[in-house]
C-alpha cells in the first residue's frame, strides 16, 4: 500500500521510536487473556507489539484510510478473529458493548483528549486500567496536586475516581509527524466503587465547574449561590480561598455536605 499522508484533524501523530514503544508495551504488561482495546491504532506502532502478547485485541479507529489498511496488514489476525476492528468515533463508542473487565490503552488523538477522558470515566465500573499517551501539560493536570499551577478543573473532576501515575516522558521525536508539544504516558485505576466518597457526582461537578469558572476568585464569590458564610464555617472551609486552594477531598466534602442539606 502507498505511505499514508498523516491528517491533522484526526491528530495522527504516529510513534516511531521503537525503545519508547517497548517501554510503553512495558509499562502496559499485556498478558494474553487480558480484554483489551486501543484507540486510536493509526499504523499500529502499539497494536503489533499489543497483539504479539495477546489472544485478542479490539481496537477502535475513525480513519477509513487507516482501517482499510489495518485490513491489508493484517489479514490473518482479522480473519482469525485476533483483531476486531471496530470502525468509528471512539467518542461515541459504547464500551459496555466489549467484555469486562477491560483494559483501554492508547495514543491519544490530543484535541479531543479531556472529552475522551470523560467518555471513558463512564466505564469505570467495568475496566481494570486505562495507559494513555497525552500531551505532558495534561498529564500534568492530572496527576496535579491542590496548591500548585496545574491543578484544576481536569485534576479534581479524574482524582475523586481514579488513582493516577504519570509513568513516562516522551519526546516530540519519537513521533512522525513530531507534534510541538512533549507528551506523556499515564495510568489511570479506577477507585473501588465502595471507594468514591461522592454522594453525588452531578451536584460535585456542578460546584468544581463553578469554583474554577473564575479562578482568581475567592470561593466566597465563585460558591455563593451554594454556601452562605455559615456553611463555610461548619465546613472549616475559609471562603477567602480560591478554588485552586482546596483539596480534592475538600471539594467532596462540599459537595456531600450541599447533598445532605437538601
Ligand atoms: N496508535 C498510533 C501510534 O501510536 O502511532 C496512532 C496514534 S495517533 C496520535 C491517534 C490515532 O487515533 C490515529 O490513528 C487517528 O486516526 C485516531 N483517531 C483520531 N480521532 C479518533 C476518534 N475520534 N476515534 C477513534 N480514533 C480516532
Amino acid at each position: 500500500m502507498s505511505s499514508h499522508k498523516a491528517k491533522k484533524k484526526f491528530g495522527q501523530n504516529f510513534l516511531v521510536d521503537q525503545q519508547i514503544i517497548a517501554d510503553i508495551v512495558s509499562a502496559i504488561r499485556p498478558e494474553p487473556d487480558d480484554n483489551m482495546v486501543e484507540i486510536g491504532p493509526g499504523l499500529g506502532a502499539l497494536t503489533r507489539p499489543l497483539l504479539k502478547r495477546l489472544n485478542h485485541l479490539h481496537v477502535v479507529e475513525i480513519d477509513r484510510d487507516i482501517i482499510a489498511r489495518l485490513e491489508n496488514d493484517y489479514p490473518q489476525e482479522a480473519a482469525s478473529r485476533k483483531l476486531t476492528i471496530h470502525a468509528g468515533d471512539a467518542l461515541a463508542f459504547d464500551f459496555a458493548t466489549l467484555p469486562a473487565p477491560l483494559r483501554i490503552v492508547g495514543n491519544l488523538p490530543y484535541n479531543i483528549s479531556s472529552p475522551l477522558l470523560f467518555h471513558f470515566a463512564a466505564y469505570t465500573e467495568r475496566v481494570t486500567d486505562m495507559h494513555f499517551m497525552l500531551q505532558n501539560e495534561v498529564v500534568e493536570r492530572m496527576v496535579a496536586e491542590h496548591s500548585t499551577p496545574a491543578y484544576g478543573r481536569l485534576s479534581v473532576m479524574l482524582q475523586y475516581r481514579f488513582y493516577m501515575e504519570k509513568l513516562l516522558d516522551v519526546p516530540p521525536e519519537s513521533f512522525r509527524p513530531a507534534p510541538k508539544v512533549d507528551s506523556a504516558i499515564v495510568r489511570m485505576i479506577p477507585l473501588p466503587i465502595a471507594e468514591i466518597a461522592v454522594k453525588n457526582e452531578r451536584l460535585y461537578a456542578q460546584i468544581v465547574s463553578a469554583a474554577f469558572g473564575q479562578r482568581r476568585k475567592t470561593l466566597r464569590n465563585t460558591l455563593r449561590d451554594h454556601l452562605d458564610e455559615a456553611a463555610f464555617a461548619e465546613l472549616g472551609i475559609d471562603s477567602q480561598l480560591r478554588a485552586e486552594n482546596l483539596a480534592v477531598e475538600d471539594f467532596i466534602r462540599v459537595a456531600n455536605y450541599l447533598n445532605d442539606r437538601v
